[in-house]
């Protein structure tokens, strides 16, 4: 048993740190909180800096008889925030009404407090378990990993090869007609990024007559784009999804049936518009069209734009069908523009059986009594990817008391006032502690 409140402490200690990445090599500043995990823990951990003060750590207690490898990943860095949405002070790390507040409160300080936490009682020889126990905090998970899990796994593989990896996310319970069911992910959809962009000629503002405003071109391709959205796409990941769920039975039959399912989501959108976005994402290529960039001056007529689109693809859909997608939505246009793979990763996914599933499973039985696993694909990318290509059976998962619903919750993800209750962080702290004795008896 780990106490709550050890947890939230180390939680509040990470927030504060403030290591905010905004995409830019000097920015995360992840040292902050590898010295304050160093400290937590007792002892140092193995540093790796590819950028000043963008540090991952690496702690491992060796193991004393060939078994698996169990590694928990928990990244240290967090995005940036818009102050005016938050009624917090979002850096304070606050306890308020059983809370801890702040930015990575849910992604995924959390899980990389309570990972910290479990990892001391093994470091301090109370617990041991068969293989190598790894404790990995990483830099950069907010900005793909390139100073982070990614260049770890491409160039320093031996350091943090791994047979299990336990990491991101962890989501509250979805109840079902079988009972609360705890999401774990087990899968996640690919990253397509796209950019459009096009030259045209400029001129004087203020006479547009017969000109080529590359802007307009841009947005008008870009409005078409978003107007002629992909239709459903009904994968075996969702219905195993779907299934473990249990939802009510109408409800059930439309979430697997290409014809109905739009119509489901615009009534769950009614009551619970964070869980119709994730249904939505879940079971179509996404397209969210989300930087451009026009023009020089209010008087000149545009002469070169860019549209970054963020696409977001299923299993089974590839670099090709998202060209075809752009192609026929955009129609005649396409061709006339620049179109740019700017970052092309296929969906990934481990699968959800073997001993690491099994520890999981009897753990959260133990925890949560009466719920059980749902094998959860996320819309979402994150550095279990890296480790995936390499045959690493990757999960994520956390455990959460029911103050914050599925939907809300989601809803808190890189958005305001983000939270999470001390009760659910002693109960992922808990979890994580009983999956690896589950699994060094198992191993
Ligand atoms: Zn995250």
């Amino acid at each position: 048993m780990i106490a709550a409140g050890e947890v939230a402490e180390l939680l509040q200690q990470l927030i504060r740190n403030a290591c905010v990445n905004d995409g830019t090599p000097g920015s995360g500043g992840e040292i902050r909180s590898a010295d304050s995990l160093d400290e937590f823990l007792g002892i140092e951990g193995e540093r790796r800096e590819p950028h000043p003060g963008r540090v991952s750590v690496v702690y491992r207690l060796p193991g004393a008889r060939r078994a698996p490898t169990l590694t928990f990943m928990g990244h240290t860095d967090v995005v940036p925030v818009s102050r005016e949405g938050w009624t917090v002070d979002p850096f304070a790390g606050e306890r308020r009404d059983g809370f801890v507040w702040g930015r990575g409160a849910i992604d995924m300080l959390n899980q990389t407090a309570a990972m910290a936490c479990v990892f001391k009682r093994f470091a301090s020889g109370s617990l041991r378990y068969p293989g190598d126990l790894v404790f990995l905090a990483v830099a950069d998970e907010e900005a793909g990993g390139r100073l982070g899990a990614r260049w770890l796994v491409e160039d320093h593989w031996p350091l943090v090869a791994s047979d299990y990896l336990l990491t991101e996310i962890g989501t509250p319970a979805l109840l079902g007609r079988s009972g609360p069911g705890v999401p774990v992910t087990v899968a996640e959809k690919g990253l397509q990024w796209r950019r459009l962009h096009t030259r045209g000629a400029s001129g004087h503002g203020s006479q547009p007559y017969a000109t080529d405003n590359a802007l307009v071109r841009v947005a008008d391709a870009v409005s078409t784009l978003v107007a002629n959205p992909p239709g459903p796409h009904i994968t075996d990941e969702w219905r195993r999804f779907v299934s473990a769920w249990d939802p009510p039975e109408e409800l059930a039959a439309a979430l697997v049936d290409a014809d109905h399912i739009d119509a489901a989501i615009d009534r769950l959108a009614v009551h619970d518009v964070g869980l119709a976005r994730w249904v939505h994402a879940c079971t179509h290529l996404t397209v969210s069209p989300n930087v451009m960039h026009a023009g020089i001056k209010a008087n000149v007529i545009a002469d070169r734009a860019e549209a970054q689109i963020d696409v977001r693809s299923l299993p089974g859909q590839d670099e090709t069908d998202v060209t075809d997608h752009f192609r026929k939505a955009i129609g005649p246009g396409f061709d006339e523009l620049g179109y740019e793979v700017v970052e092309a990763s296929a969906a990934n996914g481990s699968p959800p059986e073997g001993p690491l599933w099994d520890a999981i499973s009897a753990a959260t039985g133990e925890v949560a009594p009466g719920s059980h696993l749902i094998p959860s694909m996320i819309p979402i990318g994150t550095d279990a990817r890296f480790f995936r290509r390499r045959g690493t059976v990757a999960y994520g998962v956390g455990l959460f008391d029911d103050r914050v619903g599925f939907g809300d919750f989601l809803r808190m993800f890189h958005g305001h006032d983000e939270r999470v209750s001390e009760a659910s962080l002693g109960m992922t702290a808990d979890l994580y502690l009983r999956t690896v004795e589950r699994l060094a008896a198992q191993v």
